[in-house]
């Protein structure tokens, strides 16, 4: 069962044109400063949005399980006995209350395609599928994929590329664009800040940019976990002997916008308070000059 968190529309950052992104959730990766952590979890989660709430307890009351109980700092879900039911979802008049993760029938996504085309045709646009890791669902995403190749509508894949070869192999059959994240060259960092090994990772990105398909490679840019020289320089080294056409990279600069989910799925951004913070000018500037002395041109931002 493969299930979205998010389908959104007149999307400007994930690909060319005006593009509608599809979520789907569940991610390999478990990255410390993840913008979506709701997309991390394979299954359904529930979400709550303490400012929404106006404590008038209709959630308590309409829980068939007894989950739910009010304390000072809102209303608490206890996820022991919470069967993800969406009763309180269905009756919070604030929209406090939320579950990630829908299950929809192929054609359903596919008729919400349809309906952007005006916008994507207009604007060189297509449909962008993210996550989470979009390649743990491979035969959902080949099955949209191919009915959108047939209906002409272009395809971004926005990937970590932590997948078998096998899958990328097949995915790259059906895809025109894979944005790629580039976290970090060393494994053994990669797998502490990550919760995996890059190894497969770089492999399967020289594989695509081996059968000459059109990458875009982003890097979250983090002081303090990848905005070093040494990283910096690898980073430009790996890239600069990748044989791909574009030889472009997006510096994304870090921002800890993920904390309002975290706070929401009652979960804590980076527990280990690992210090991590948005690169000064200097430091974006230093990177873009190591990326432009390897010929990579650098845009900073989306
Ligand atoms: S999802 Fe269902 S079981 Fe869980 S807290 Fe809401 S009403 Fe209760
Ligand atoms: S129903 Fe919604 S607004 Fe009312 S207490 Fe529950 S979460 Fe808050």
């Amino acid at each position: 069962m493969s299930l979205f968190f998010d389908i959104r529309r007149y999307s400007i950052n994930d690909g060319p044109g005006i593009r509608i992104t599809l979520f789907m959730k569940g991610c390999p990766l478990s990255c410390i400063w993840c913008h979506n952590p709701e997309g991390i979890s394979l299954q359904k989660e529930k979400m709550y949005t303490r400012k929404k709430c106006i404590g008038c307890q209709t959630c308590v009351e309409y829980c068939p399980h007894q989950a739910l109980k009010l304390t000072p700092n809102g209303i608490l879900t206890d996820r022991k006995f919470c069967r993800l039911c969406d009763q309180c979802v269905a009756v919070c008049p604030t929209k406090a209350m939320e579950i990630s993760g829908t299950e929809y029938s192929l054609d359903y996504l596919m008729r919400e395609i349809e309906k952007e085309t005006i916008f994507m045709d207009r604007s060189g646009g297509g449909v962008t599928f993210c996550g989470g890791e979009p390649l743990m669902h491979p035969d959902t995403l080949l099955e949209l994929l191919h009915r959108c190749r047939t209906l002409g509508i272009h395809r971004t894949v926005d990937t970590t590329l932590f997948a078998s070869p096998e899958v990328v192999s097949r995915v790259m059959e059906e895809t025109d664009l894979f944005l790629v994240d580039l976290k970090l060259m060393d494994s053994g960092k990669h797998c502490y800040y990550c919760g995996v090994p890059n190894d497969r990772i770089l492999s399967n990105l020289r594989m695509v940019a081996e059968a000459g398909k059109e990458l875009l490679i982003r890097i979250p840019l983090i002081e303090g976990i990848n905005a070093d020289e040494e990283n910096i320089r690898q980073s430009a080294r790996f890239l600069f002997e990748l044989p791909w056409k574009q030889k472009k990279v997006h510096l994304l600069p870090y921002h800890d916008i993920a904390r309002n989910k975290h706070e929401k799925l009652g979960t804590r951004y980076n527990p280990e308070d690992i210090p991590m913070a948005t690169p000064t000018e200097k430091t974006i500037e230093h990177c873009r000059f190591i990326f432009q002395t390897h010929e990579i041109e650098v845009i900073v931002g989306g």
